[in-house]
């Protein structure tokens, strides 16, 4: 199975990277090869996954793997775990592919205690402190594919404007040299694929949230947490109320 090393073999030093030109040689050689590998791959809600899947399922079979500890509150982390299952069977549905779903334990501890450990706090978003949330997440998505024995692990954040994909493909490349595994290289964003996941997010009617994630961006970005809190504790209960009707009707 190809690994992308040796890919970037034929690169120059300092020659620029493009890493969708070498998602794209990879999937032609596992054509060439009659190859369809499984994926394990990162993704912290599911506008981002959406393109990210309807690309990749064509090629490969793909789980997403739900490892977000960053993510606060805890009601909107399930409330954006939650969303992201639904997308996954409503696409699996339409699409006839069978995408799978594992989530890693939430301990928004571990996280907060990273970025304290390393001063990080102040960091604005785009900075150090999200090159240190990509590693710690990609390094769980990592341990999970050799765990899983998954030819690849990759992330779907490339496909977001609001992350450098750059530094991104580096945290996976400098990851996979610990793992029995290969990084999946990307740039989702690439042939219109931002332009796609937002046309994917109106036909399948999910929820966009307005911040990354961590409290440190909600707080320099002035979002009100009480009202995140409030309107994912309501999401939550609804979801949780359609499931007991659910229930009730197939006993
Ligand atoms: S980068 Fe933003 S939009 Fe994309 S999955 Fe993460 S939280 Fe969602
Ligand atoms: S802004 Fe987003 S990527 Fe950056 S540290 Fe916070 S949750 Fe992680």
């Amino acid at each position: 199975m190809i690994n992308l090393l040796e890919i970037l073999r034929q690169f120059q030093p300092n020659q620029k990277v493009n890493y969708d030109k070498i998602l794209q040689k990879m999937v032609k050689i596992w054509q060439d090869e009659g190859i369809r590998p499984r994926i394990l791959l990162h993704s912290c809600c599911a506008p981002c996954s959406t393109y990210t899947l309807e690309y990749l399922t064509k090629y490969a079979d793909v789980t997403i793997y739900f490892a977000n500890s960053n993510i606060h509150p805890r009601s909107e982390y399930e409330r954006r775990r939650a969303v992201q299952e639904q997308f996954i069977a409503d696409f699996n549905q339409q699409t006839g592919q069978n995408v799978q779903f594992i989530a890693a334990r939430y301990e928004p501890q571990t996280f907060i205690q990273m970025v304290k450990a390393k001063n990080l706090e102040e960091e604005k978003e785009g900075g150090k402190r999200c090159t240190a949330c990509f590693q710690m997440r990609l390094d769980l998505v990592a341990k999970k594919a050799q765990t899983l024995g998954y030819d690849y692990f990759g992330s779907a954040l490339t496909i977001s404007p609001h992350k450098n994909s750059r530094v991104i493909n580096e945290v996976g490349i400098e990851i996979q040299e610990f793992y029995a595994t290969r990084y999946l290289p990307s740039d989702f964003k690439k042939n219109n694929g931002y332009r796609r996941s937002i046309e994917m997010c109106e036909k399948y009617k999910i929820y966009r949230q307005c911040y990354c994630g961590c409290l440190f961006a909600a707080a320099q970005q002035g979002v009100d947490l009480k009202q995140i809190n409030a309107e994912a504790n309501a999401f939550n209960e609804r979801v949780r109320d359609e499931k007991q009707d659910n229930l009730s009707i197939n006993r």
